[in-house]
């Protein structure tokens, strides 16, 4: 059994964002599950701390931060289309990229082999200085900074299985060849970004890797994606430490999105995912929620994923009964497409 953290704090509760998809029900039924499995019992509970402004401005603008204080401070409301802000959200907002920031210590100082953050609101589309789909603080790439500017790491991996492309990581680290983005989601769906020919820039060529799926891909595809592209990248790459932007909406249960993944699914990327941690940086991941709007389902979906990161051999259940998994031809020629594209940078 590996020793798996788990970062929770009430405070993502009080984020209240309504009837909106994203509320705080989704916690409770992660947690009701973790419970019901007897997963949590395993865990080590790590505290968040709040992240400093200064950590947030690694990624975002000064005026932006403090612009979502203020907003929250007066009562909150909606701060774009999509994403609600509520009186206490700045401060859960500081907890959840906080959260990750204490994740990674943890992780990084060898007091748990890897942990999950239960974190809210999400993180993978906020941008600089733009909050965007639910997202306030980019939480994974605020970790990701923290990674770099406190221990020294200059080869970390986003993998962000999120069936939404993660646009805000994606443009934080474009650049930046310090930072692997790995980047599974439905094609066009939102927020439209994510092409397979967005590969990085200047010096981050070639660390950016888009790969658009078509509707209707399930289980196989994502195994084809994770196992052609991921892995032959990754261990090319030889991350110091890998983070996962845990993303649970490519469920095929899910209400925002067209993709048909299960829990045994999730297991498997995991599966894949923990095999390249354990062979090139001592198991070294750090996952964080992002999306994921079926609350029956992303509570066996979160299971199934700590379960293989604790080693715990619990049998996950299939909330209703799972599609059938396919590959279609079809359904491959994006990921070959990406896999193409990417030859020019990785031996595959
Ligand atoms: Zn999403």
């Amino acid at each position: 059994m590996k020793k798996v953290g788990l970062v929770y704090d009430p405070i993502f509760m009080e984020h209240n964002t309504g009837s909106h998809p994203e509320n705080a029900m989704r916690l409770k039924y992660i947690l009701e599950a973790l419970e019901n499995y007897k997963i949590r019992d395993r865990m080590v509970d790590i505290e968040p701390a709040e992240a400093t402004v200064e950590q947030l401005e690694k990624v975002h603008q000064s005026w932006y931060i403090e612009k979502v204080a203020r907003f929250a401070e007066k009562g909150g409301g909606y701060l774009d289309p999509d994403t609600a802000v509520s009186g206490r959200s700045y401060e859960a907002a500081l907890k959840a990229a906080g959260g990750v920031i204490t994740a990674i210590d943890h992780v990084m100082t060898g007091k748990v082999d890897s942990a999950f953050a239960l974190v809210r609101p999400p993180g993978h589309h906020a941008k600089a200085a733009r909050s965007m789909g639910f997202c306030l603080f980019n939480n994974v790439a605020v970790g990701a900074e923290h990674a770099r500017e406190a221990y020294g790491l200059d080869r970390i991996l986003i993998i962000d299985w999120d069936v939404h492309h993660g646009n805000g990581t994606a443009e934080t680290f474009y650049g930046d060849p310090a930072v692997l983005f790995f980047s599974t989601h439905q094609q066009g769906h939102f927020p439209g970004t994510g092409w397979a020919s967005e590969v990085g820039m200047g010096r981050g060529e070639g660390f950016t890797i888009n790969v658009p799926l078509a509707r209707g891909t399930g289980d196989s595809g994502f195994y084809y994606a994770f196992t052609r592209l991921l892995e032959p990248v990754a261990r090319q790459f030889e991350p110091q430490l890998v983070m996962i932007s845990a993303g649970f909406d490519a469920h095929y249960s899910d209400p925002l999105a067209g993709l048909e993944l299960t829990c045994n699914g999730y297991a498997k990327m995991t599966e894949i995912v923990k095999n390249i941690a354990d062979e090139v940086c001592n198991g070294r991941i750090v996952a964080s929620l992002e999306g994921g709007y079926n609350l029956g389902a992303i509570g066996h979906a979160v299971s199934a994923v700590i379960n293989v990161l604790g080693e715990y051999g619990v049998r996950v259940e299939e909330p209703g009964g799972a599609p059938p998994d396919r590959i279609q031809p079809t359904m491959r020629v994006t990921i070959d497409e990406a896999i193409n594209i990417q030859k020019k940078y990785w031996k595959l």
